[in-house]
């Protein structure tokens, strides 16, 4: 056992919300199991969810529950049932930004021959970015017909992930890291995702990498998921990514996740709350077991980690099973969510004769470096786009107006929903009431003075404005998205 204890027994103090649905069942058994190893953990039970929501907290947390959380630094988390209807924010979302836990692994591995699956061979960890994307919320609608979105997506925050991606495909011993992204369609947001993949990955010649157009990618992985090893991928697609990979695995009910920052650390299952079987002593624990697994690790007790996963395979091995991977040729039980917790602690102290827990290499850590911002690039204003609310349907009468709006800029095209319609529309191409008008430096750089002015002529002109985006040159490169032509 760790030698490390403080001196009051125990090596840390972890904050643990047993959730809502089948929560406070699953996080009761994994608690058992952590209280029969005897880890040398303390928790301070902190309450999060459904009865916050209920009580007017639009996000699910109150300001004690802040406290307690911030305090443990580390947090165990049952599944929160995020109430329908308007009004409430994603709990999950909330913690993961405001705690700053930019990484979120997900491991899932196949566990043939003893849970059927269609993949006996599947080893593969999602390593999502967990702040960033369209998650950061900013979203607005614009116009009658169109609502919109923004994908935020930052150096420091492609830094940080893909560097830790290929940390712990270091310190796990990973031969590959694969980068998932649609840079094809996106070229400056998940453009700089991959350009970011490729330069970190050069700092690691030891590691293969391969990056794939994200569909694709899916394609692959969902049919030939042994062909993958790590996976690094931003926000959106890290979320649907390892769903599809957890499934692949046999069941949602058996993988765990670790959301993790450089201030604390929240470890979770990766289902939900599962209330259509909540109360009734049928949920699979495995999947917070297994976060709880990973957070051991995190805590820097690998030999308690050890002993809990090897107990919790053997059981799995002597087909000790809950319903949802009970089948009739490989279980030998069907057992409920605490018989099974019960099982595994009897089975402290044996190994299972197949499975191991994956572990960092001994007396490797991931390195992973704060973020270092550059020199500022040379950044010229070379033009402005103008979105207008217009129910017109001839795009040359938009022309004539906005054509003249300053002197120094010049219309050079118009686009509705990205497709070019001025110059040259064609009749098939439909068109919303959210118009892009690109205004461009006649010569040289554009005064930012001449923006609001162009605006305010636009607005006189009869053009109802409903945002502006300035088009920037960076070290001579455009910063902006050409329009697509037809
Ligand atoms: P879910 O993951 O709760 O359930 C999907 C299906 O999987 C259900 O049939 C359920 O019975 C089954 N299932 C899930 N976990 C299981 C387990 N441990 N053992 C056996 N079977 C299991 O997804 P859902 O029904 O879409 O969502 C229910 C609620 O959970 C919603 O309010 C949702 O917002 C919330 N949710 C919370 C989290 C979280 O807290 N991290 C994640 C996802 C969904």
């Amino acid at each position: 056992m760790e030698k490390t204890k403080k001196r009051d027994g125990f090596k840390h103090s972890v904050a643990v919300a047993y959730g809502d649905g089948i929560g406070p069942e699953i996080t009761q058994a994994v608690l058992n199991i952590l209280h029969a190893a005897e880890v040398p953990l303390q928790f301070e039970e902190v309450v999060l969810g459904e009865r916050l929501y209920l009580a007017g907290h639009s996000s699910g947390i109150d300001d004690g529950a802040w406290e307690i959380i911030r305090r443990n630094k580390v947090l165990l988390k049952g599944p929160i049932t995020t109430p329908r209807g308007g009004g409430y924010k994603s709990l999950n979302v909330t913690m993961r930004k405001a705690l700053g836990l930019y990484s979120n692994i997900r491991p899932c591995v196949s566990y043939a021959p003893y849970v059927a699956t269609k993949h006996p061979n599947m080893d593969v960890v999602v390593i999502r970015e967990n702040e960033e994307d369209v998650y950061a919320g900013i979203e607005h609608r614009q116009t009658d017909e169109v609502v919109q979105c923004l994908k935020l997506i930052t150096r420091p925050g492609c830094e940080r992930i893909i560097r830790f991606a290929f940390e712990y495909a270091r310190v796990y011993g990973r031969k590959k890291v694969s980068c998932f992204v649609k840079d094809n369609i996106m070229k400056q947001t998940d453009g700089l995702f991959y350009q970011v993949f490729q330069e970190i990955a050069a700092e690691y010649p030891q590691i293969e990498s391969t990056n794939f157009i994200v569909d694709i990618g899916i394609a692959r992985l969902a049919d030939s998921p042994s062909d993958f090893d790590v996976i690094v991928l931003p926000n959106l697609y890290g979320d649907i990514v390892s769903d599809v990979t957890a499934q692949l695995s046999g069941s949602v009910g058996l993988a765990g996740s670790g959301n993790v920052g450089d201030h604390g650390a929240l470890f979770e299952a990766i289902h939900g709350s599962a209330p259509d079987i909540a109360g009734r002593d049928l949920a699979n624990p495995s999947g917070l077991l297994q976060a709880a697994v990973q957070m051991l690790q995190y805590l820097q007790l690998p030999t308690y980690a050890d002993r809990i996963f090897q107990a919790w395979a053997y059981t799995l091995e002597e087909g000790y099973h809950t319903a949802d991977i009970f089948e009739k040729n490989t279980s030998v039980m069907q057992v409920g969510t605490q018989a099974f917790a019960q099982r595994v602690i009897a089975n402290l102290g044996k190994r299972s004769s197949k499975f191991k827990l994956a572990k960092a290499k001994s007396g490797e850590s991931l390195q992973l470096k704060p973020y270092i911002r550059k020199e500022p690039a040379r950044k010229l204003l070379r033009g402005v786009d103008l979105f207008l609310d217009w129910r017109g349907v001839d795009p040359n009468e938009l022309a004539e107006r906005v054509a003249h709006v300053h002197p120094s800029l010049e219309l050079t095209m118009i686009t509705n929903r990205g497709v070019k319609v001025w110059p040259g529309r064609f009749e098939e191409t439909f068109c919303t009431d959210h118009w892009r008008c690109r205004l461009e430096a006649k010569a040289g750089e554009v005064d930012r003075l001449d923006v609001p002015a162009a605006v305010q002529q636009a607005i006189l002109a009869g053009c109802e404005v409903i945002k502006t985006e300035n088009l920037y040159e960076f070290d001579g490169v455009k910063g902006y998205s050409l329009g697509q032509g037809q």
